[in-house]
């Protein structure tokens, strides 16, 4: 595995493969990596010829009263891990490389943006944009691979790569969880024993849902007071959102048929975690 810590550096070599006619799978990510990511490295090494990972805590994307100091890093660790995985190339660029200074430019997705996460994070989305268009510029991916846990992020990012002709096909992968269905999350380190133990509300507040909808339920009222009903038995836990929406456009259904997308989002202690089910009807 090559490790590549400057944009040109990325570029000349993804000139390279182009010119030899190889595909190029992409998983960006923040490292602290755990087996959503590999997930995601494994598809992509199914599908393509050279498999990039990145790793880049994007400043943008944090608040100012969010954890991007303390966000868990380890690339030594997840180096290895990724050199065991047969990954091709880690691309690990300084902030400096990525924002050098006077940097002004910002992709914004409208209306998409706004909506889940995005009303407790403002901005955030913002930097995500941003920052995924960078890296598919300087990689210069055919095909990105994104996790289903962040369900808003990859729409985003397919709507930004429709819209601006990127031509990179975005492919997302299913969400994986630890054997008690609590989603896997670089953030997860951040629990203590018994937080770790009441993060288990998120997930068991979906499964209610789903049998819920499986019974016959199709008020989503209905459903996000069950979710509500579970995390607020929790003392640990505090609900950000708990949203029935449209899978393709955020927006809130009225009846629960159709593919419909069901999003959490609560602290558990000082921790933000989020989660999310598709229930199709
Ligand atoms: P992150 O490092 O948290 O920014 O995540 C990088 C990529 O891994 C994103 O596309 C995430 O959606 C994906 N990912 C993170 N956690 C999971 C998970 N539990 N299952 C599937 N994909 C995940």
């Amino acid at each position: 595995m090559i490790l590549v810590e400057t944009v040109a550096g990325m570029k000349a070599l993804s000139r390279g493969w182009k010119r030899a006619g190889k595909s190029v799978g992409f998983v960006p990510t923040m490292g602290y990596l755990h087996e959503g990511h590999l997930s995601l490295v494994r598809e992509s090494k199914t599908r393509a010829d050279v498999t990039v990972v990145s790793i880049f805590v994007n400043p943008t994307q944090f608040g100012p009263n969010e954890d991007l100091d303390k966000y868990p890093r380890d690339l030594a660790k997840d180096s290895a891990y990724l050199e065991r995985a047969g990954v091709d190339v880690l691309y690990h660029p300084p902030a400096a490389e990525v924002y050098p200074p006077g940097y002004r430019t910002y992709v914004e997705v409208e209306g998409l943006q706004d909506r889940l996460c995005g009303r407790s994070r403002p901005g955030h989305f913002r930097g995500v944009a941003t920052v995924v268009l960078k890296l598919f510029e300087t990689v210069g991916p055919d095909l990105a691979f994104f996790g289903a846990k962040d369900a808003q992020q990859v729409l985003i990012i397919e709507r930004m790569a429709r819209d601006l002709d990127l031509g990179v096909e975005v492919v997302t992968c299913p969400l994986v969880r630890e054997p008690d269905g609590l989603a896997l999350s670089s953030r997860n380190a951040y629990l203590s024993p018994e937080e770790r133990q009441a993060a288990l509300a998120l997930s068991i507040g979906l499964r209610w849902a789903e049998r819920a909808v499986a019974a016959g339920e199709r008020d989503p009222a209905k459903v996000v007071a069950g979710i509500r009903a579970v995390l607020e038995a929790e003392p640990l836990a505090r609900i950000d959102y708990v949203e029935a929406v449209d899978p393709g456009t955020l927006e809130p259904v009225a009846e629960m048929r159709g593919p419909v997308l069901v999003a959490v989002a609560a602290f558990v202690g000082p921790t933000r975690l989020i989660d999310n089910v598709r229930i199709a009807v």
